[in-house]
């Protein structure tokens, strides 16, 4: 070797002793310094870096690692089923639901009263049933897999057209594409009318022997406005039922009750209207307006949902008992609202309670926070901020809120964001209007205390980078 031989590479254990006590499990550990050590080998870097140098980038890389488990967070984005933050917050029963279920047995599918293997589901599906006004009822894993269970159940090798109009091949959020499911799913589609004008004629037009179903995707994430033309369920049901194909909706949010009674939001189609105007089947998410756990329900024809829990591919979309015990306490409280023996039981729902908050509660709670940090080094104002339902509802309807504004005076905007991000208890604002805000309207009263002490200590206490685990 000659004089500048490369500098050895340290061995794993050496590097872990110096890295230890990790809050991460020490197996994780072992397995991010042999992956670091083995890109190390393998780089055409002129010099392993020294020994600190590594245990930093480490360190640094352990820490990223960190902070990708699965933890609380506050949200105070004012975007309500906030899809990155986990959709909806669960309501308190069902959180109970869960620890009641999870930690033994149950009865998923046996029959108490015989002592036989009972039918899975079974009470869920008929409270939803009930709750839609449907004849019968289905659950499967999201909104997307209801849809795709219908539309490969309806589709035949010499009859698989899907119509839909132009202006509905939308896409929602990350990777779902409604004309790739439509393909997923082994469907052709027979596109018809234009983005924004689509008429029962040119639906018509594109019916024929080949047509499987008329599939209309409710709008949820954007709106257009302007020259517009959509038919509406019920004109499209009758054209289905001239020619004898079945009309599916997808309806997408699932909104049980009239939000618009809730808050000073438009009307959002419930699964119950599109039912009574005669839509065949209809599939929705239950983890947006209805506020329960990640699910997709399906509603509608009983002979239909029958035949589709009996499609194998059903098998690969079923839930688990704990999607079915979070989902069953969230649809009694709907039941014990709506048999009006607890009205104020929709409270329960923290999607519908954060609905309902009014600015003057809202602007309350933001006056006593204010007040709680009026001595730090920033300055504070409390503003009218737009809170949105999120998950792709609702997209022309802000509700009214109140974002705390903060301009700290030792650091700046992203700094601020990221060190409450990076706490053990991670708050996540946004930067708007050359503020840092946080919106209340997403945030539970009972998180404000949180909140106060958070800005204290972010604050008042300097940081480089991170703050500590939450582990
Ligand atoms: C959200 C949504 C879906 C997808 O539902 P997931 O539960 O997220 O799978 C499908 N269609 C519409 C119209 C939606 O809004």
């Amino acid at each position: 070797m000659n004089a500048a031989s490369p500098r050895a590479i340290p061995s794993v254990d050496r590097l872990l002793a110096a890295l230890e006590p990790h809050p991460l499990p020490r197996t994780l550990v072992t397995r991010v310094i042999r992956k670091h050590l083995a890109a190390l080998r393998s780089a055409t870097i002129p010099q392993v870096p020294s020994f600190a140098e590594l245990v930093a980038q480490l360190r640094a890389q352990l820490e990223t690692l960190a902070f990708s488990r699965l933890q609380p967070v506050i949200n105070a984005t004012g975007i309500l089923a906030h899809t990155n933050l986990g959709r909806a917050p669960l309501s308190l029963p069902a959180a109970s639901a869960l620890n009641a279920i999870a930690p033994g047995y149950s009865n998923l599918e046996f029959d108490l009263p015989t002592g036989q293997r009972g039918q899975r589901g079974a009470y869920l599906e008929s409270a939803i049933a009930l709750l839609c006004e449907a004849e019968d009822a289905t659950v499967v894993n999201n909104g997307a897999a209801a849809l795709v269970l219908v539309l490969r159940h309806l589709i035949r090798a010499d009859r698989n057209e899907v119509v839909i109009s132009r202006g509905e091949l939308v896409q929602i959020g990350g990777g779902f594409r409604i004309p790739d499911i439509l393909e997923t799913s082994g469907a052709r589609l027979r596109e018809v009318g234009t983005t924004n004008r689509t008429t029962t004629d040119d639906y018509r037009a594109a019916i024929g022997p080949a047509t499987a179903l008329i599939l209309k995707v409710h709008r949820s994430n954007f709106f257009m406005e302007g020259f517009v033309e959509s038919p509406d369920t019920a004109s499209l049901v009758s054209l289905a039922r001239e020619h004898a194909v079945p009309f599916v909706e997808d309806l997408g949010s699932g909104a049980l009750v009239d939000i618009a009674d809730l808050a000073p939001v438009a009307h959002e189609p419930q699964p119950q209207e599109t039912l009574r105007a005669g839509a065949d089947l209809v599939c929705f998410s239950a983890d947006k307006l209805l506020g329960g756990p990640q699910a997709g329900i399906i509603v509608g024809r009983a002979s239909w949902i029958q035949e589709l829990k009996r499609d194998p591919f059903f098998r690969a979309l079923r839930c688990d008992k704990l999607t079915f015990a979070a989902l069953q306490a969230t649809l009694e409280t709907y039941l014990q609202a709506q048999s009006g023996q607890r009205v104020d039981r929709l409270h329960d729902i923290p999607m519908l309670a954060m609905m309902q908050a009014s600015e003057a509660e809202l602007r309350n709670r933001a006056d006593a926070i204010l007040l709680a940090i009026a001595d730090l080094p920033a300055t504070f104002e409390a503003g009218a901020g737009k809170a949105q339902v999120g998950g792709g509802v609702c997209p022309r309807s802000t509700l009214p809120s109140v974002t705390l504004r903060c301009r700290p005076k030792d650091c700046s905007l992203e700094q601020l964001a990221a060190r409450l991000r990076l706490r053990p208890l991670p708050i996540v604002g946004f930067i708007a209007e050359n503020c840092f805000q946080l919106d209340l309207r997403t945030v539970f009263p009972s998180q404000d205390s949180a909140l106060i002490h958070a800005l204290r200590e972010v604050l008042t206490q300097p940081q480089d980078g991170a703050g500590e685990l939450g582990l």
